[in-house]
C-alpha cells in the first residue's frame, strides 16, 4: 500500500494549510526527510518532509490550492511499488471528518492498547474513546502513574503545608498573631495521601466512564500488536499499542548509594518521621522543591548540586534569584560539588564530595537522592519487536510513532523534557495520529514550573539560548513595582520577557515571585500563537495583580514601563 501523505496539523487551531510548492515531481523519488512540499498557514510557514523512502507516485492537490488539516494531498510508493495497482484516495481535498476535527469518533472502533496509567497513559486513553476507539489501558501499579501518586500531587500537597507554616510564622506582619502553633508531621503527611487518593479514584471514574478497560498487570510484547500480562497471562491484542510506561529515580554509582537511610523521591514521600537533618543530592527542580518543604517543617537541609548553580537549565539570572531565596531560607547549599560517598553509622551519615581538589564532608540523618529520572521501559520486552532506543529513552518522530509501525511512545519514556503537561500532550498527540490526524507534536511553548517559595516558571528560550540564536530585546519588570506583590509581602521577584529585535516575537518569558506558576499560562498561550512583545504589552492586564508585571516587562521592550523610572 502507498503511503497517504497528508496536510499536517501544525498547532491546535490550524484547520486548513495552502500548499504552495511542490518541491518533488511526480515519478521522483524521494528519501525519508527530503522536503515534499511547502505549505502557508496564517501563521507559519512549513516544509513537509517524506516520511519514509519512496517514490512520489502521484500529486493530488497541487501547487496553491488550499485543502483541510487531515486531506491526503499526495500518495508516497514504496520502494518496489507501482501505483497503477493501489487505489486513490476517495477525494484528496475532501475535507478532514468534520468529527476529527472536533476531537470525536472519526474513526470507528480503532483497537488501541496503551501501556502506563500515569499522564502519558491516562488522558491518551480517554482522549482516544472521546474519538470512538476501543481502548484497553494496562497499569501495573497505581493509576495516575508517578505524577498523581509520587511526583507532581504528592509534592505540592506537601509543599502547600509548608506554605502554611511560613505564613504562619509571618503572621505578624499582617495583623495577626499565631503563637504557638505545631506541625503535626502526620497529618501532613495524611493530607497528602488523601489528595493524592481522591485524585487517582478520579481517573478510575473517568476512565470507567469512558468505556476504557483498565487491566491491572504488568505487560510486555508478544509481537507489534499483542501484549501478555505477566501476572494473568492475558494476550490483549491492538492496531496500534501507545508505550506511556514512564520513568523511575536516577541513581549514581557511588560508594554507600544502597544504604538504610538513602532514599530516593519515592521513600521521601512515603516517610512516616520528619528527620532532624538531611543531604540532599542533586539542587534540580525535586531537589530544591524536597529542601524547601523540609526546611518550612524546621529540618536542617544541606543541598550539594554537582553543576555550578542550583536548577540547571532554567534561565541563569532566574535560577541565581531562586538560588538566593532557598539560602535567605536557611538550606545550606553547596555547589560545584561531586559526591564521592555515603558513610553509614547508627544514626548518621556522613556524605562526602568534593570540590575542585578539597574534599568536604557534611552529616545528616537523611540522605535524598533527587539526580533525576530515567526513561523506564525495562519491562516490556521492546527488544523483542525491535523498538529503537538511545541513550536510554525510546525514539519517536515527529507524530509520536516509533521505529515499529503501529507502536507509539509519550511522556518520561522518550525522554528529553519529562514533565507531567507535555507528557499528556504527547499521549493525546499519539492517539489523534493513531486515529487518523497527521499532527506533529509541537514542543515550542512547554512550560517549566518550580513550586519553591518564591515561585518559578518560564516558557521558551532562556536569556543565554535566546542570544545564541541572535538579536534579543529583553524586558525585566521587578516585582517592587507591583502593587499585589506588596499586599501579599512578596516583592523579591522578577518577570523577564525576551523577544525577538527583528520582528518582536516573543521567545522566552521567565518569572520568579508569587502565582508564577499559574501566570506563566498567560505566556504559553500567547507564544502558541506567535504573540510579540507589543501584543502582551498592549492586553489589558487586570488590577491589582501579579500578571501586570508581565505587561510591564514587555512594556519595557514596547515603549517603556509604566511603574518603573
Ligand atoms: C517528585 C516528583 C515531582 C514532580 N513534580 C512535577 C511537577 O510539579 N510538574 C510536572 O509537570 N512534572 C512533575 N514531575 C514529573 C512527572 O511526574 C512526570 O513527568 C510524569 O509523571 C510522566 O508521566 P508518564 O505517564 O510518562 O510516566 P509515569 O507517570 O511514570 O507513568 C508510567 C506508568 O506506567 C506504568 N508501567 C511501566 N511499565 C509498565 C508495564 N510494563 N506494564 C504496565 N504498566 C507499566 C508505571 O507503573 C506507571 O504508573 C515530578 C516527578 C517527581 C518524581
Amino acid at each position: 500500500m502507498p503511503v497517504d501523505i497528508v496536510m499536517p496539523k501544525l498547532g491546535l487551531t490550524m484547520t486548513e494549510g495552502l500548499i504552495t510548492e511542490w518541491r518533488k515531481k511526480e515519478g521522483e523519488p524521494v528519501k525519508k526527510g527530503e522536503i515534499l512540499f511547502v505549505l502557508e498557514t496564517e501563521k507559519v510557514t512549513y516544509e513537509v518532509e517524506a516520511p519514509e523512502d519512496g517514490t512520489l507516485g502521484r500529486i493530488l492537490v497541487p501547487a496553491q490550492q488550499t485543502v483541510p488539516v487531515g486531506a491526503v494531498v499526495a500518495l508516497l510508493a514504496k520502494p518496489g511499488e507501482t501505483l497503477a495497482s493501489a487505489p486513490a484516495p476517495a477525494a484528496a481535498s475532501a475535507p478532514a471528518p468534520k468529527a476529527a476535527a472536533a476531537g470525536q469518533a472519526p474513526a470507528g472502533k480503532k483497537k488501541i492498547v496503551i501501556v502506563g496509567g500515569g499522564v502519558g497513559g491516562y488522558p491518551a486513553a480517554i482522549r482516544a474513546a472521546r474519538m470512538g476507539a476501543e481502548v484497553t489501558l494496562i497499569e501495573k501499579d497505581a493509576l495516575g502513574g508517578t505524577c498523581l501518586n509520587w511526583g507532581c500531587i504528592p509534592t505540592k500537597s506537601l509543599l502547600q503545608s509548608a506554605g502554611v507554616v511560613r505564613t504562619m510564622k509571618e503572621s505578624e506582619t499582617f495583623g495577626v498573631k499565631c503563637k504557638g502553633f505545631e506541625v503535626d508531621f502526620g497529618a501532613v503527611m495524611a493530607r497528602k495521601n488523601t489528595v493524592v487518593a481522591q485524585l487517582t479514584r478520579g481517573v478510575g471514574a473517568l476512565l470507567k466512564a469512558k468505556k476504557v478497560k483498565v487491566i491491572q498487570g504488568t505487560a510486555s510484547f508478544v509481537d507489534a500488536k499483542t501484549l501478555q500480562i505477566k501476572e494473568t497471562g492475558e494476550k490483549v491484542q491492538g492496531d496500534a499499542v501507545l508505550i506511556a510506561s514512564g520513568s523511575v529515580p536516577g541513581r549514581i554509582p557511588i560508594e554507600g548509594i544502597d544504604g538504610p537511610d538513602v532514599m530516593d523521591s519515592n521513600q521521601v514521600l512515603a516517610m512516616k518521621t520528619l528527620p532532624k537533618s538531611v543531604v540532599v543530592i542533586g539542587g534540580g527542580v525535586i531537589g530544591v522543591e524536597f529542601a524547601q518543604f523540609l526546611i518550612a517543617l524546621g529540618t536542617e537541609v544541606t543541598i550539594i548540586e554537582m553543576l555550578p548553580g542550583l536548577v540547571p537549565g532554567v534561565d541563569k539570572e532566574i535560577a541565581t534569584l531562586l538560588q538566593k531565596q532557598i539560602t535567605a531560607a536557611g538550606v545550606k547549599v553547596v555547589t560545584g560539588a561531586a559526591v564521592k560517598g555515603i558513610a553509614h553509622k547508627k544514626t548518621e551519615n556522613t556524605v562526602t564530595y568534593a570540590i575542585g581538589d578539597k574534599t568536604e564532608t557534611v552529616t545528616a540523618e537523611k540522605v535524598f537522592l533527587t539526580v533525576g529520572r530515567k526513561p523506564d521501559f525495562s519491562l516490556l520486552g521492546i527488544d523483542k519487536v525491535g523498538i529503537r532506543h538511545e541513550r536510554g529513552a525510546l525514539v519517536v518522530n515527529e507524530f509520536m510513532e516509533t521505529n515499529v509501525p503501529g507502536i507509539w511512545a509519550a511522556g518520561d519514556v522518550v525522554g528529553g523534557i519529562m514533565l507531567a503537561h507535555l507528557a499528556s500532550a504527547e499521549g493525546e498527540c499519539a492517539v489523534r495520529n493513531i486515529l487518523g490526524h497527521r499532527e506533529v507534536m509541537n514542543y515550542k511553548a512547554v512550560p517549566s514550573c518550580i513550586y519553591t517559595s518564591p515561585e518559578v516558571s518560564s516558557v521558551g528560550l532562556t536569556e543565554e539560548k535566546a542570544r545564541e540564536r541572535g538579536e534579543i530585546q529583553i524586558g525585566r519588570f521587578p516585582l517592587r513595582g507591583n502593587g499585589k506583590a506588596l499586599v501579599l509581602n512578596e516583592t523579591e521577584g522578577l518577570v523577564k520577557v525576551i523577544s525577538d529585535r527583528k520582528f518582536g516575537e516573543v521567545l522566552g518569558v521567565h518569572i520568579i515571585g508569587p502565582h508564577a506558576t499559574d501566570m506563566i499560562a498567560e505566556a504559553v498561550l500567547g507564544m502558541t500563537m506567535e504573540m510579540t512583545a507589543e501584543e502582551l504589552a498592549g492586553a489589558i492586564h487586570p488590577h491589582p495583580t501579579v500578571s501586570e508585571a508581565i505587561m510591564e516587562a514587555a512594556m519595557v521592550i514596547a515603549g517603556g514601563a509604566i511603574h518603573m523610572p
